[in-house]
């Protein structure tokens, strides 16, 4: 008799949540997952894990998976379950009938960063060349949608430029609207140890972070930045390093476009730039302002580490912008210890962006515009592609409450909860006559759909995930789909449906290992990327190609990929969120180390003991003034909606300024945020509301 706990295999794959990708051996009995032991081989994570990767896989054994696809006529009907045949059947003509009333862009899709970048290849192929128009787009796009833009403005990619391993020669350290030890475990205890050797910490973010009270570390400053004020505080912290000469000429004179940086540098010495008059708008003391950017200038080798405390704002483009200035006017590119690094929340927001999900690029973001590469495609493919960039999430809603926009499908991302401005979401969805949802589980988008699609588990397919480091982790198939097909076949038999109806060529892919070699083919970022390589090297970071045969750990070392590196005016322009008599404290958001996003998976395995709900973090002063007490029950209302949750009380936050967490659908946090978003991207401004706290009787 064997016990459970004894396992007979073990299968080496990539953690589906944080954008770290550690790799893990699943230790199988049968087909009983047994646990999930950190890989030491794992170029990510060498051997170490956290709560999440290790503990929380139990959602995919969870009895709310729906493992049977269900179809209806109308939302205010029950589920039917039907064959795998019938349900794609009924959504191919549902989806050709809409496009034949109201027009070739009236469907689209939107795709989710935790899908491999086999399968969202596949759904930006869909998309283009089943559908044939550009209307897909990516839950990165309310994440680190300003990420794309502003760095391939700056250094011409959309791309941290460092590998992990570059921590470990880091003398100063800033890290800017992000939470590592909490959102990125394992990179946070490399940064920790770093920290502990003696390396200088700079945390620009409007919460005292963990990461400041790491024991035995260097010096550290904290820059306690009024939320919406990212720009001022680069800027200031830059207008610094210009007006005191630190900056390193000798780059800046090899690597940068120069006209660019006189424009740039006669723009940030201008006073209104100076700590002393930002001061009172940022909320960050001047004296402090200056030591950091002194720190920064002259400490040594200089990385800057950013989440979405920087890119969910209205002006999130600006501020990586401004990001990559500092970079680049301190010669902090182009070699280890340095760098400009996103830490991507989700497993595959690089790999999601990398293969075409947004609405105006190719895989290996190349527009839509672009006759040659279009030309290849419409080779590759064998159709007629549209050269016309398509439809943002937001621009979908917008046009299906507008009646031209009038088919959805929604591949592993639930945005009636994630998207911002929950009543627009919902008055979008509501005015679809299709909406085909493929998840694991009946989410809340899936009140709205009348195809259900069930998907697949990271641990039933094989596939490759990109870290926020570019590198390409395998995803390997531990146990069979539960549902009975992966996502990949999930979206070919959906393409081939729809071919049915209107006369293409079927797609005969019978391997993620060929959508690969098709990624190669098509994308110069990936030209040297196979499964064998994969198997050889454990894992690669693209650019993987002739030049590079076995990938890039450090990007921009001899050049930027644009050619010079582009300085960029990063004018500050506050945020229409204000706050007021009504509205008087500012909310922001952030996670906790053992939830994720809002808690789909997660909440359905043990992780949930730990946290079993969202607080309000509120300031002794602000919770005095309102009578409150730890652990109150507390009415969150801003302009847009209110919800009930417990207040925290803390100095962690500063005065005026409130903090809770997004992980548990009762807090609704999407009720309150505001419609404003990134003026380049639309991602949405998660990170300002203005809101009023008040105690309550609980929900
Ligand atoms: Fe998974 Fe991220 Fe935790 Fe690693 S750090 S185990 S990738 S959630």
């Amino acid at each position: 008799v064997i016990e459970l706990g004894t396992p007979d295999r073990s299968v080496v794959t990539t953690c589906a949540y944080c954008g770290v990708g550690c790799s893990f051996k699943a230790e199988m009995q049968g087909d009983q997952l047994v646990r999930m032991v950190p890989y030491k081989h794992g170029k990510a994570n060498r051997g170490h894990s956290c709560v999440k990767g290790r503990f929380a896989y139990g959602y995919a054994s969870h009895s709310d998976r729906i493992l049977n696809p269900m179809i209806r006529d109308s939302v205010d009907q029950p589920w039917k379950e039907v064959s795998w045949e019938e349900a794609l059947d009924f959504a191919a003509k549902k989806l050709v009938g809409l496009q034949a009333k109201y027009g070739q862009k009236s469907i689209g899709v939107i795709t989710s960063s935790r899908c491999t970048n086999e399968e969202t290849y596949l759904v930006q192929k869909l998309t283009r060349a089943v559908f044939g128009n550009n209307n897909t787009d990516t839950c990165a796009r309310v994440c680190h949608s300003p990420t794309g833009y502003g760095l391939g403005q700056t250094f011409g990619t959309s791309a941290g430029t460092q590998d992990f391993d570059s921590v470990e020669k880091s003398d100063v350290i800033i890290v800017i609207g992000a939470n590592p030890t909490d959102g990125h475990p394992v990179f946070a205890s490399r940064l920790r140890k770093r920290l502990r050797q003696g390396a200088k910490l700079i945390v620009v973010d409007p919460r005292r972070i963990d990461l400041l009270h790491t024991p035995h570390m260097g010096e550290g400053h904290h820059l306690p930045l009024k939320p919406g004020t990212n720009v001022a505080v680069v800027s200031a912290l830059s207008h610094v390093i210009v007006t005191e000469g630190l900056m390193d000429e000798a780059f800046i004179k090899a690597r940068c476009d120069l006209d660019a940086w006189e424009d740039y540098k006669a723009f940030i010495s201008e006073d209104r730039h100076a700590p002393e008059a930002t001061e009172a708008l940022t909320g960050v003391p001047a004296a402090t302002l200056r030591d950091a950017a002194r720190a920064f200038a002259t400490g040594g080798n200089g990385a800057i580490y950013y989440g979405l405390g920087v890119t969910e704002h209205s002006q999130g483009s600006t501020t990586v912008m401004a990001i990559a200035n500092l970079a680049m006017m301190t010669g902090n590119i182009g070699r280890e210890g340095v760098g400009v690094n996103p830490l991507r929340g989700q497993n595959n927001v690089q790999g999601s962006c990398d293969m075409g999900s947004f609405p105006h690029e190719f895989p290996g973001y190349r527009h839509v515009h672009g006759d040659e590469v279009r030309q290849m495609f419409e080779q590759v493919w064998g159709v007629s592609l549209d050269a016309e960039p398509g439809l943002r999430i937001p621009n979908m809603l917008d046009a299906a409450v507008d009646g031209t926009f009038k088919g959805l499908y929604c591949q592993g991302e639930d945005i009636l909860q994630s998207d911002p401005d929950t009543k627009h979401v919902a008055a979008g969805l509501a005015a679809m006559d299709c909406v085909i949802v493929h998840d694991l589980f009946l989410n809340e988008t899936a009140n709205y759909a009348h195809v259900f699609l069930p998907g697949s588990t990271f641990l039933e397919k094989d596939g490759t995930f990109t870290n926020a480091e570019r590198r390409i982790n395998r995803v390997r198939k531990v146990m069979a789909p539960k549902n009975g097909y992966a996502d990949w076949e999930v979206t070919q038999m959906l393409a081939n449906a729809v071919l049915k109806e209107t006369g293409g060529a079927r797609w005969t892919y019978t391997h993620p290992a060929e959508i690969m070699d098709e990624i190669a083919d098509t994308t110069p970022s990936f030209a040297g990327v196979d499964y064998a390589l994969l198997e050889a090297e454990g894992s690669v970071q693209w650019p993987c190609n002739e030049e590079h045969p076995i990938g890039t750990p450090l990007m921009h070392v001899d050049g930027f990929m644009r050619g010079k590196g582009r300085f960029i005016v990063t004018e500050y322009i506050p945020t229409d969120e204000k706050t007021g008599p009504r509205f008087p404290l500012l909310l922001t958001t952030g996670r906790i180390l053992s939830q994720y996003n809002v808690g789909a998976q997660t909440r359905r395995t043990e992780n949930s003991l730990w946290h079993d709900q969202d607080l309000l973090e509120i300031h002794p002063h602000d919770a005095e003034n309102r009578g409150l007490k730890d652990g109150d029950w507390v009415r969150l209302a801003s302009r847009s909606g209110e919800t009930s949750l417990r207040a925290k009380v803390t100095d962690r936050v500063s005065p005026g300024v409130v903090y809770t967490t997004f992980h548990h659908p009762d807090t609704q946090a999407n009720v309150i945020t505001t419609e404003y978003s990134d003026w380049a991207t639309n991602c949405p401004e998660y990170k300002v509301t203005a809101v009023q706290v008040a105690a309550s009787n609980g929900p």
